[in-house]
């Protein structure tokens, strides 16, 4: 069997070490146990003392991003404002309970991470994705960002449950960056706990794997374990507050960075560092932009305007609300991030808000394009400080081809999901008429209008050159997915997992890798299906 180096070292030392015992700073390049002062230094790199000198590098660091920003200067853990930095070392926290392991992504795991799937099984593992130790030669940080929340700035937010445990880059070169989420307070708790309940932890870790394979960019997810310790939640803000139990996804992104990230340096006019923070980004994810280029701020904007359209556009294509679509929720790297209250619509409906707690429906799912558009303008407000006149002129010229960048991509997804092959001027009639009715697919066949929207399709499908039914019957369904993560279907996954029955947790994790198949477990689950009269009363709220 193939383990990786660092952790055959691991093991290697773990073997070695009771849980009680220190391990020495340079003992290895295995797991140590989080320091209980959460400050230890981290040793110097490439010192292997076990010989595997050339794979040391794998090793999971964040010591990039230590030496490019400046670092928080009080190292002690409490809730504070946090000025002139972009991280906070802090450790996890780890519980005091039993822990289990809930799942794993084998995919991740094994291409992204490189580890043989069989690591699950060892109590290593389980004590890295659960914060009880962190890899030796990594120190954990907790990002510093701020945000608007539904429409008004809300100051400092930053990783209050989250810490990202190094960045970890693998055989084909590709750099991404592991957080836990749900491993303690940091100084950007405020009043929360620093916990994650499993049921959203749940929710997480099987939808954002679900989008993936979806086609959707997202954060993906390695892992979900679940602790015994107890966490108080208000699940739908009624003054009525039970015990759950913590829970942490160990997951993973190219970027954890969020137009939040740069905000709240504008705000606080650490100029400076906003510069080295967009330099570094523009550096490591848009290759495409040059370093030199007095106008890579205006290119920057350019592509996370385009990029965050294309985005939503999918979302819509395949019915998903985020549900908080808040600045410090959006990606600079536009990819999804931060699953919390979501979504799937189980009709069409554009009033349709996935999160309970959002009143006023600001997030509503025929909302969501706009609110890109309120998004990506404060990412310009932060940004104008950086940029000349002639340049802010063009930023604003920028964000007003949002809506149609947007539309055309939208159109582009819906024609590809009806089937249609090249252009007619009325595609976009074709596109809109049938959304616009509100119509629930399977009640189209009852409505009113059905037989009008069918003849102009007929009729547009004799305008595909050289398609066949067949041919057509195979494109739309390789792009309208079979099955989504609904509620109902997540709803009951939890409902197991409660009682430590993961079987559909796994189920679902299993059937979402092809959403686009039809597979006889998931039929026999009702996945296809329309939801159980049950589901009609579910509710999801921001509590997490
Ligand atoms: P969210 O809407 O879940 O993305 O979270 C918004 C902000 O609240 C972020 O700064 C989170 O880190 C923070 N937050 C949410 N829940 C907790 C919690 N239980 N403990 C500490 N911080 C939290
Ligand atoms: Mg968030």
């Amino acid at each position: 069997m193939w383990w990786p180096p660092w952790l055959a070292a691991c093991l290697a030392w773990a073997a070695g070490a009771g849980a009680e015992s220190p391990a020495p700073l340079c003992a290895s390049r295995g797991l140590c146990p989080a320091p209980p002062g959460a400050n230890a230094s981290e040793p110097g790199t490439g010192q292997c003392p076990r010989g595997a000198t050339d794979l040391c590098a794998w090793a999971l660091s964040s010591q990039s991003l230590r030496d490019i920003f400046p670092v928080d200067v009080i190292q002690e853990n409490y809730v504070r404002n946090v000025r002139n930095c972009i991280f906070s070392v802090v450790y996890p926290t780890p519980f005091k309970s039993r822990i289990r392991l809930v799942a794993v992504s084998k995919e991740v795991l094994e291409n992204i991470l490189d580890l043989d799937i069989s690591v699950q099984g060892t109590s290593d593992f389980l004590q890295f994705v659960s914060g009880g130790k962190v890899i030796f030669g990594s120190v954990p940080l907790a990002h510093r960002y701020g945000g608007h929340q539904f429409g008004s700035w809300a100051g400092q937010l930053g990783d209050g449950r989250a810490h990202l445990i190094g960045i970890y880059t693998n055989r084909n070169g590709e750099r991404w960056e592991l957080q836990l989420k749900g491993s303690g307070k940091t100084p950007y708790s405020r009043n929360g706990d620093g916990r994650a309940v499993l049921r959203s932890s749940v929710r997480e870790f099987l939808c954002s794997e679900a989008m993936h394979y979806l086609g959707i960019p997202t954060s993906r997810a390695a892992s979900l374990i679940v602790s015994d310790d107890d966490v108080w939640r208000d699940q739908f803000y009624d003054g009525n507050i039970r015990k759950e139990r913590g829970a942490i996804v160990l997951r993973l992104a190219k970027s954890w960075f969020r137009i939040g990230s740069l905000e709240i340096l504008a705000h606080a006019g650490e100029l400076d560092l906003q510069r080295r923070l967009l330099d570094f980004i523009i550096q490591e994810h848009f290759p495409s932009i040059a370093m030199g280029d007095s106008n890579r701020y205006l290119e920057f904007f350019s592509t996370v305007v385009s990029e965050t359209a294309d985005l939503i556009a999918l979302w819509m294509s395949v019915g998903f609300a985020h549900g908080v679509c808040n600045t410090d929720n959006f990606s600079l790297v536009s990819i999804t991030i931060d699953y919390g209250p979501f979504g799937f619509m189980d009709s069409y409906d554009p009033n349709f808000v996935p999160n309970t707690s959002d009143d006023e429906r600001r997030y509503k799912i025929g909302n969501q394009a706009n609110v890109g558009l309120f998004n990506l303008s404060k990412l310009l407000q932060a940004l104008k400080p950086l940029l000349d006149p002639r340049q802010k002129q063009l930023a604003s010229q920028i964000l007003d081809g949002y809506g149609e960048r947007y539309y055309s991509r939208f159109t582009e997804l819906f024609k590809t999901k009806l089937g249609l092959l090249g252009e007619n001027e009325d595609d976009n009639y074709l596109i809109a008429f049938l959304l616009k009715e509100f119509w629930a697919l399977q009640d189209l066949g009852k409505h009113k209008l059905f037989s009008e929207w069918v003849s102009m399709y007929l009729l547009r499908l004799t305008r595909n050159e050289g398609d066949s039914d067949t041919k057509r019957r195979t494109r739309m369904t390789t792009v309208n997915p079979r099955y989504i993560l609904r509620n109902w279907m997540a709803e009951s996954a939890v409902q197991k997992a409660k009682l430590n029955d993961f079987s559909e947790v796994h189920l679902l994790q299993q059937i979402l890798q092809r959403p686009f198949q039809r597979q006889q477990a998931a039929e026999n689950a009702g996945y296809s299906l329309r939801p159980p009269p049950w589901a009609r009363d579910l509710k999801v709220s921001c509590s997490s």
